[in-house]
């Protein structure tokens, strides 16, 4: 089997390989990817600091076709990218074809802002002095990314870094290389010159390490688990680097006497299990108002029922399999861990055979729970959800609020006033009403609140706050 390598320095380096496993069926061995070393990160980060005075100084058209070429081939080859995302993540194919168009159209829009990078022009207060306030690039960004969305994520960390000027050491997680390398490889081909975008696959303890511990490193852009996140913080202190942390996420979806059934059903069963439950806007806590709880479990139950759950690839499979058997081990603690903290599993939990070897859950919901237990308070990442009942919109509220992070929050509701009254108080980045927490538009800001995120918001124009760097020039006339 050939090796998908590395790319360092504009080469592509890497003698051993390491298997990428299929979730969905574990004998399905979908390539061999390099490893790198932390010598190799070391290169690949002096790589890309050799680049960056020619890119950053780069003209915006020569950006701007790189990013266009790359939106075209991604979108061209999406159906195949697709399959390869739900092949190495497990996400079903409608999903991972979703994402891929998602990535194409990140690139697309980022293309487009390498065209509109503007500045201020500014009066000084002193007589016959001008005042510029311009945007420069920050220089060599680490890009650091999870395997939930294996192609998204990349895409919304190396568009925006490319398009302001700034060279890349982009390591991705072990489990999805697969996406990552394709992503390179695009980039690569569209044009870039050596060293703009080194692509270093292997173990965060090593290459990631290696990046997080380099002064050379003026930025890193992280999204992953909250342990992590800590760790890229404090390097990144000590370095005095610009960092930017998406971490994890407890997200309430509250619904309320008034919701319509059938939107808050839809709603809750999208964003609590879709995606094997594995995305950090996912709504594992459901908050439920007293007279609607019994319908609304009753409902959500039978709509469970109707969830096929299965290979990513088959068409008519709606949740695909847990990533690997360390997530599903995770999964399966956490449901004894609520069954032994006295919530009720109304629903699933179960393993599940298929006819490939995978990592197959039955989506879990629990009932009779409550906002302290570890099930309510802990990010799970995967198909289990919690019900906890509540007197009215007040205590909804403040138990949505009540948690350490503030990602995504979501309400049912048809009446404007708790409508009004939720995107105003609810503690996160982004709030949704009447539609699932997960779920979000790729041209406006992405991120959260608390133990959630750090630093600037991702995605849309607000992108720029993070990879460019602001300089203030004054000029005597
Ligand atoms: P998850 O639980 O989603 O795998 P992690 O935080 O472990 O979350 O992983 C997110 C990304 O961080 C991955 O690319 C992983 O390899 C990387 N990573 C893990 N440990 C470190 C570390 N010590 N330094 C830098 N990156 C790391």
């Amino acid at each position: 089997m050939t090796i998908h390598k590395n790319l360092i320095a504009g080469e592509w380096v890497g003698s051993d390989g390491v298997a990428n496993i299929n979730p969905s069926n574990t004998n399905d061995v979908i390539g061999e990817y390099a490893r790198a070393s932390a010598d190799d990160a070391k290169t690949a980060i002096a790589a890309a600091k050799a680049a960056f005075p020619a890119w950053s100084r780069s003209g915006i058209l020569e950006r701007h076709a790189i990013l266009k070429k790359t939106a075209d081939e991604i979108m061209a080859r999406k159906d195949e990218l697709g399959t390869l995302l739900a092949r190495e993540e497990g996400k079903t194919l409608p999903e991972a074809i979703g994402e891929t168009i998602r990535a194409g159209q990140i690139f697309e829009f980022f293309a487009g802002e390498t065209l509109r990078l503007a500045g201020e022009v500014i009066p000084s207060v002193r007589p016959n002095i001008g005042v510029e306030i311009t945007r420069e690039a920050v220089g060599v960004v680490g890009i650091i990314t999870p395997w939930n969305f294996p192609i998204a994520i990349p895409a919304w960390k190396i568009a925006p870094a490319l398009a302001y000027g700034n060279t890349i050491v982009f390591k991705p997680a072990e489990l999805v290389p697969g996406c990552a390398w394709a992503i390179v490889d695009i980039l690569h081909r569209a044009g870039l010159p050596k060293g703009v975008l080194n692509l270093v696959m292997g173990k965060g303890s090593v290459v990631g390490q290696a990046m997080l511990e380099s002064p050379d490193v003026a930025a890193i852009t992280f999204t992953g688990s909250t342990g992590t996140g800590k760790r890229v913080a404090a390097a990144s202190i000590e370095h005095n680097r610009k960092f930017q942390l998406e971490m994890g996420g407890k997200n309430p979806f509250v619904v309320l006497d008034d919701a319509d059934l059938t939107v808050a059903v839809e709603a809750a069963a999208n964003s609590g299990f879709f995606s094997t439950g594995q995305r950090c806007t996912a709504s594992s806590r459901l908050i439920v108002t007293e007279g609607i709880h019994d319908k609304f479990v009753a409902a959500l139950t039978e709509k469970l029922k109707t969830l096929v759950v299965d290979d990513a690839l088959k068409a008519g499979t709606h949740i695909g399999p847990v990533v690997d058997a360390s997530q599903l081990k995770q999964d399966t603690d956490y449901i004894e861990i609520g069954k032994g903290e006295g919530a009720r599993l109304a629903f699933g939990g179960d393993l599940l055979t298929r006819d490939n070897p995978g990592f197959y859950l039955q989506p879990a919901l629990f009932t009779e729970a409550t906002n302290a237990m570890r099930i309510s308070r802990e990010e799970i990442f995967g198909p289990v959800v919690s019900v906890i009942r509540v007197k009215d919109y007040e205590e909804a509220l403040a138990t949505a609020n009540d948690t350490p992070f503030g990602l995504s929050s979501g309400i049912a509701t048809t009446s404007l006033k708790h409508a009004t009254h939720f995107k105003r108080n609810a503690e996160a980045g982004m709030v949704m009403v009447n539609l699932p927490t997960a779920g979000v538009d790729f041209h406006v800001p992405f991120g959260g609140r608390k133990g959630s995120s750090y630093g600037p918001r991702e995605q849309g124009k607000y992108a720029n706050e993070f990879y460019t760097t602001v300089k203030t020039a004054y000029t005597l006339a």
